[in-house]
């Protein structure tokens, strides 16, 4: 049996992001209990940290064993039941995931579109939840698929006046950009560890508010899914510490160290970093000539959707970028397939060595 020799890569795609040492030496402490006195310490501390990043007072407020796939599962499983109304804004891959998930809780699910790259007028949302009357409204802030960073800043005051729960996926904005879930009054939120937390994937951070804990607390239905139960897995992440599953143990070490390293530098400092790094990219990207593809206003620091260069071939291009200068980005999806390439400025991947490497990389390739 062979294993490949695993290279050291620049991880400039759409995650997961580089990782810092010092969250991969946390990785490998020691195994402990998932029951043992100290690592409920650790998971304390964890809890506490992700209250920090997410701007949130939230009780519920933990990390799910799973990708953030698996967070966006478990808001829907947990806050929607069959027959509700969920209205979810669809202007990406991620968007129409959601649609996805709720349709399978059995959810009646309502949308809005927007083309790829463009971002919706909260004001329209607001009018369609007005129109709608969704037991539960979702949008993607930091849409990884096109590039837009979504403003989502009134959505929620106008959801909670029409009794519906206000849901974000902040996957990829999450320690990258401003999440304010309780000024914005964001009901639900998930995230992942791989993009900008700077972590490997394995955990989906969530917080949910004490409004969408009624809600769950008043379901007249199980939640469909054991593993993601809110009541079954807060058991253990709150005071009962009820064994439910075995926590992937180091995983939460490496989730520790990341916020650590994100509270260390501030919140403030680490959201200039990512726009200084993107507008240096942004500068650079423009004296080759390459464009962004999402709406001009609203590029998200960290995922830079741009035009493939003209003269460079976008598969050709993306698998000299890894074999000659060992940097990854990601390629385009769906509507963006073979036109654009996403370029990754995550956490500890924006760096000016990062942005001053690939822009280095581009203009060699142009020859
Ligand atoms: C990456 C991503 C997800 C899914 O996360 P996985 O860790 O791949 O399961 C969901 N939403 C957005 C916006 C993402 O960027």
């Amino acid at each position: 049996m062979t294993t490949p020799n695993i290279p050291q890569r620049i991880l400039m795609g759409p995650g997961p992001s580089d990782i810092p040492p010092r969250v991969l030496e946390a990785m490998a402490r020691p195994t402990i209990g998932h029951l043992d006195p100290v690592f409920l310490e650790l998971m304390d501390g964890v809890r506490d940290k992700l209250r920090q990043v997410f701007q949130t007072t939230n009780e519920t407020t933990m990390a799910m064993s799973g990708t953030g796939s698996a967070g966006m599962e478990t808001v829907f499983v947990n806050l929607v039941e069959p027959g509700d109304t969920v209205l979810v804004c669809v202007n990406g891959v991620f968007g129409n995931r959601m649609a996805q998930v709720a349709g399978r809780c059995g959810a009646k699910v309502e949308t809005i579109e927007k083309p790829w790259g463009q971002v919706f007028d909260q004001d329209e949302v607001i009018a369609t939840i007005d129109r709608v009357k969704p037991n539960v409204v979702a949008i993607v802030h930091a849409e990884t698929s096109t590039g837009a960073h979504q403003p989502i800043d009134k959505i929620g005051a106008a959801a909670r006046d029409a009794g519906a729960l206000f849901v974000i996926d902040c996957v990829t904005s999450f320690a990258g950009a401003p999440v304010k879930i309780d000024e914005w009054q964001v009901d639900a939120a998930y995230t992942g560890t791989q993009k900008c937390l700077s972590c490997p994937p394995g955990l989906s951070p969530v917080t949910f508010s004490p409004r969408a804990m009624e809600r769950v607390a008043a379901r007249k239905s199980k939640v469909q899914s054991w593993y993601l139960d809110l009541s079954l897995i807060g058991q253990y992440w709150g005071s009962e510490r009820v064994y439910h599953h075995t926590a992937p143990i180091n995983m939460l070490y490496g989730l520790d160290e990341a916020l650590n390293i994100v509270l260390e530098v501030g919140l403030d400092a680490r959201f200039e970093r990512h726009r200084a790094m993107h507008a240096l990219l942004r500068d650079g990207l423009s004296a080759l000539g390459v464009e962004y593809v999402s709406q001009d206003g609203h590029h998200l620091p960290m995922l830079n959707a741009v035009s493939v260069p003209a003269g460079i071939d976008d598969a050709a291009g993306r698998k000299q970028l890894l074999n000659d200068y060992g940097i990854e980005i990601g390629g385009g999806l769906g509507e963006f397939k073979g036109k654009a390439w996403r370029i990754g400025l995550m956490g500890a991947a924006a760096s000016k060595r990062n942005v001053t490497l690939l822009l280095a990389a581009l203009r060699d390739m142009l020859g």
